[in-house]
């Protein structure tokens, strides 16, 4: 079942939660809503759902204008970010709810809501917890009861609220590819809301970013990652350093490098840097920044190094280099190091608005090849 979601606005009072959202969802795709607090990622969720009304705009499920209609008439399977299980009933009872509930024409015999409580019992894993009340169970149990209970209605589409954000980071891992193995199986259409980023580039098929109510970037997981198409999906996708920069006859210079920008990219702009991105060298070399180790972690696949920089060491940059790099430079806390931006990503700031105040609107990645800079650029 397909979802058009179609100029959707939402005020609360003067307050703009949404401002005129276009989305399709296509059959049998898993969407992820990423964004920070606040952004309209739940309210967009809730509006899909039936849960919320817009303002403004159209949901469309398969073409069919649902504007009006409740969360039940539309056949929505709804996951909860804090279970919001029945406590009174047992795992078996909460899964069959939906179904006994249903108008008595359209209610299966008891014997069938049985085998199919049973079969989506196995199908969690929980079958041996079938009479267990939820206090009885661990958090990802009974987040997969949830599931379950959603599931139980046949949905035509499963919307899920953050629902791994109760959970510890190894229990969230497990049931993430789980959630994906149920999506793939059950052929359902899906969208889940999350603020971690790892999240929706591991689990979705696309990731829509969300900011101010308004989406920034829909893509694969890989496109919005490795080209973000503004500086607040840069900056929300991954660490990253963050430089003023100039920009002097089509060259922008930064603290630790210097880049061709094409021509559309002027001042005011800024550069960004991700960690993996620059070079450290324990001797001097051309066009490379000094500064200070002011720390080394070698916890985890990559070493973590921060290196002071800029007038008084004042600027901290973050570094990330591989095992053998770090072996090889042999770093120390308070050692004089130079560092030189590899790849760098430049926006030029204009009239929308950051969070942080700046706007952008066009934006250049350059990287460097044997000191000479190579750029693209595009508007947006
Ligand atoms: P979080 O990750 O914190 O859940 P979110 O991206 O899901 O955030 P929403 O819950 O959709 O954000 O809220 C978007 C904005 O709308 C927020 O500024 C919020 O305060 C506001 N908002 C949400 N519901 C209401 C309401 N019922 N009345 C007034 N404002 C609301």
């Amino acid at each position: 079942m397909d979802i058009q979601i179609q100029g959707i606005n939402k005020q609360f009072g003067s307050f703009t939660a949404l401002g005129n959202i276009d989305l399709t969802i296509a059959e049998g795709e898993l969407v992820a809503l990423l964004g920070p607090s606040g952004s309209g990622k739940t309210t967009l969720l809730r509006i899909i759902a039936g849960l919320e009304q817009p303002t403004s705009g159209s949901i469309l499920f398969g073409g069919e204008d649902l504007i009006g209609q409740s969360l039940r008439e539309r056949q929505v399977g709804f996951v909860f970010q804090h279970y919001a299980l029945f406590r009174h009933m047992r795992v078996f009872d909460n899964v069959a709810f939906g179904l006994r509930v249903k108008k008595r024409r359209e209610r299966r015999p008891e014997s069938e809501i049985r085998d199919r409580v049973m079969r989506l019992l196995r199908l969690v894993q929980l079958e041996p917890f079938a009479h267990r009340y939820p206090s009885q169970l661990s958090g990802g149990q009974r987040q997969r009861v949830a599931l379950a209970r959603a599931l139980a209605i046949e949905p035509r589409v499963l919307l899920l609220d953050e629902p791994f954000g109760a959970l510890d980071a190894k229990v969230r891992k497990e049931l993430r590819r789980w959630l994906r193995g149920l999506h793939d199986e059950m052929n359902l259409t899906s969208v889940f809301v999350t603020h971690d980023q790892e999240e929706a580039l591991e689990l979705a098929d696309r990731v829509v970013v969300m900011d101010h109510g308004r989406i920034e970037q829909i893509g694969p997981p890989s496109e919005v990652y490795e080209h973000p198409a503004t500086a607040f999906t840069y900056e929300f996708l991954g660490n990253v350093n963050r430089f003023d920069c100039r920009i002097n006859d089509g060259r922008a210079t930064f603290l630790i490098g210097e880049i061709t920008v094409p021509d559309a990219i002027g001042d005011p702009a800024v550069a960004y840097v991700r960690p993996h991105d620059i070079d450290v060298f324990a001797g001097r070399v051309m066009s490379g920044e000094p500064g200070i180790v002011r720390y080394v972690s070698a916890a985890g696949p990559l070493a973590k190094v921060e290196v002071a920089v800029g007038k008084a060491d004042n600027r901290l940059i973050e570094v990330e280099l591989s095992r053998p790099q770090l072996h090889h430079l042999d770093l120390k806390v308070g050692q004089t190091v130079y560092v030189r931006a590899r790849k760098a990503r430049v926006f030029s700031l204009a009239e929308n608005r950051h969070p942080s105040g700046e706007a952008l609107s066009v934006k250049s990645e350059a990287i460097y090849d044997d000191g000479q800079a190579a750029a693209v650029a595009s508007g947006r």
